[in-house]
Formats: structure tokens, sequence, C-alpha cells
């Protein structure tokens, strides 16, 4: 650090993202990524977009908004569209935290929250999980702060029902509820309506999973137009062209191209239940989740280790070391089921090694 780094920012525990290791071919089943690639029309919007990136992006991202707004079927002024929906969560955390307005979310959930609380300054409490990773909706009810829910929740990939989802919102009415659908396209019903219906909701997608554009960075947040005006003021006041013109095009594209990405969603839903039975077979223990990846322990090898030995075999998942609590879990993204065939395999190999 230099001496010259803000008093402001010294503390701050950046987040770690999954490993994207360049020294030698993984099967990578770390960071949610799907493993199919975008659809021919989505490239051709890039490349379309190439020539032309000499011009600024268009900051309201007009032919987005109207796309998602056909797509979505909520009027334009619902959306608002961000670097990855990373950004949109950032814009939320600076626009509605503060000392008197705090955050609360799970203690076993995605590792941003706590790192986009800290960059605000906001403060935040932590509700743990129960024992079996469910969120218990009781404990939101009224509670007077900020609330963001991943729904279906990472890492354990749980889905928790939309009426209990709406409980929670319809009883903050005086604070923001942000319900970030990351994984909804594979399982799970969204609450993406609720938002006319309850000004204090924002609900964050990503195209990163279920779009097959993890490397674009596109996102966006679903809100009142109240909302929508509060999260642009944060966005012209950092960076008015946020998305960039190739990754607009390959959002527009995409959209078009929905029933590519749920039949693919479909595909990555079907291998994942095959290996949770595979899994189960095998003795482990494993959520049952709703997303595209599963979260497993197994009762004789320790989670590092599992980690580990899949590594050395060329299989990448996450581990997340040194959070207590799941430290015999890993989080196993679904891959095509070649992949996971080799996954199950492997994950043998390693079992029968142990003694
Ligand atoms: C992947 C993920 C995101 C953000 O993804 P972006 O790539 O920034 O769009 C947000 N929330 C959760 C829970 C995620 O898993």
């Amino acid at each position: 650090m230099s001496i010259f780094f803000s008093e402001n920012h010294k503390k701050l525990k950046p987040y770690t993202p999954g490993e994207q290791p360049r020294e030698r071919k993984y099967i990578k089943l770390n960071t949610n990524e799907s493993p199919y690639p975008p659809s021919p029309s989505v490239i051709e919007a890039a490349k379309a977009e190439a020539g032309r990136l000499n011009l600024y992006s268009d900051p309201t991202l007009a032919d987005l908004t109207k796309t998602a707004s056909e797509h979505y079927g909520l009027p334009e002024e619902y959306f608002l569209f961000t670097n990855g929906s990373d950004e949109i969560l950032n814009f939320a955390f600076c626009a509605y935290g503060d000392s008197d307005h705090p955050f609360v979310f799970p203690d076993l959930t995605y590792g941003f929250y706590p790192v986009f609380a800290d960059y605000n300054r906001v403060p935040y409490e932590i509700i743990p999980l129960e024992d079996d990773f469910s969120i218990d909706e009781e404990k939101y009810v009224n509670i007077e702060k900020n609330i963001v829910i991943a729904n279906p929740n990472a890492p354990t990939g749980l889905y928790l029902e939309l009426e209990k989802i709406e409980k929670i919102i319809s009883t903050n009415p005086n604070n923001i509820v942000i319900i970030d659908e990351a994984y909804i396209d594979f399982g799970g019903e969204s609450a993406i309506n609720l938002v006319k219906k309850y000004k204090n909701l924002i609900v964050t997608r990503t195209f990163s999973k279920s779009f097959s554009l993890a490397g674009a960075r596109l996102g966006f947040g679903a809100a009142d137009p109240e909302l929508i005006r509060d999260l642009n003021t944060i966005k012209y006041s950092t960076n008015p062209y946020n998305v960039n013109r190739m990754t607009s095009a390959t959002g527009v594209a995409a959209l078009r191209d929905a029933d590519y990405y749920t039949s693919n969603a479909r595909s990555v839903a079907n291998t994942r239940e095959w290996v949770k039975q595979e899994l189960k077979n095998r003795g482990f223990c494993v959520t049952d989740s709703r997303a595209n990846f599963i979260f497993a322990s197994h009762p004789t090898i320790s989670g590092e280790d599992f980690y580990l030995k899949l590594r050395e075999n060329g299989i990448l998942v996450r581990y997340f070391k040194g959070v207590e609590r799941i430290k015999n879990y890993n989080r196993i993204t679904i891959g095509s089921r070649d992949e996971m065939e080799e996954f199950v395999k492997i994950a043998d190999l390693i079992l029968k090694n142990q003694k």
C-alpha cells in the first residue's frame, strides 16, 4: 500500500474473484459461467458494432432498454442497465445506504455484498442462515433496514418462494429490498413483476450466467421509475458510458434470441439434477440448488482436500477458504454433460484413493 492511499479505503478488503488460470487447460467449474457459447446472432452483433468503437456508446442505452421492456413486459422507465449486475448492486448500496440506513443480508451469500457496503461506507448486519442453509423470511419481516437477498442464494443454490419474498418486501415499505436474481433463469419464479406493485423493490439481473455473456459485462436493475432516477444519478456521477457499444449490441441480440438461452438453461438444470443424484449416490450431502451450480460436501473428505484433488486432476471448483461454516463444502458449476461426467469420474477416483 502506498503512503498516498486514502484513509477511506485503506482497510478495504476487496472481493476475490474465482481463479481464471491460464497455465493449463482446466474443466472450469468455479465461476458459474455458461458452458454454452453466445448464440451466432450475438457474435454477429458484436462484430458489427466493432467498426463503430470510435464513437461513445449511447448513455441512455435506448435500444437495449426498449428490447428489455418488450421482453420483460415492463415499461422502459423501470430499467437501468449496468456494467455487470455488480455495478447496479454497487449503485444501490451507494444510493440507499448510510449510517441511518444500514443493509442486512445472510452470512452465507454473495461475497460482494459486504465489500460494496464497506466501499460505500455503509454499515451492515448479518442474519445467519438456518442450520439447513435456508432463509427464514420471518427474520426479515418489519426489520426496518435495507435488505439484499440473492434468490436463488449463492453459494447454497437454495430458492425462497415468491410469497415469502413478497412478505419481506411488503413489510419493509420504508426501506429498499434488493432481490438479486443472478440465477433465477435456472429455476424459481422471478420477483420482477412486483416492481410495479412495490416502490421499495429493486430486482437485479445479470447476463453473465444464463445469457452466456460473462465476458461482456452486462446486467440491469428493474425498479420503480423513481428508484431508477436515483440510480441514474449515481451512474451519471460516475460513468455515463458504463455499458460499451459491443456489449449493448450483444444484449439486444441475446434478448431477441431468448429461446436459445431458455433451452440452454433447461439443459443446465437437467444436468444439475443428474449430478445431484450421482453425488448423493456416492454419499455426498447436496443442497437442493435451483441455480447453475451445486453445493456439496462429503462425510469423509474435507472441502479443501476435495478441491485440491480435483484441481490436481484438472477440474476447478470453488472452495471458500476460511469460511468455517462451509469448510467441507464446494460450489461446483454445472458445465456441459460431458464435463460433468468427467467430474463424477474424477470424484470417484478421489474417493477411492482416500483409503
Ligand atoms: C455472478 C453474480 C452476480 C454478478 O454478476 P455480474 O457478472 O457482475 O453480472 C451478482 N450476484 C450474484 C449472486 C452472482 O452470483
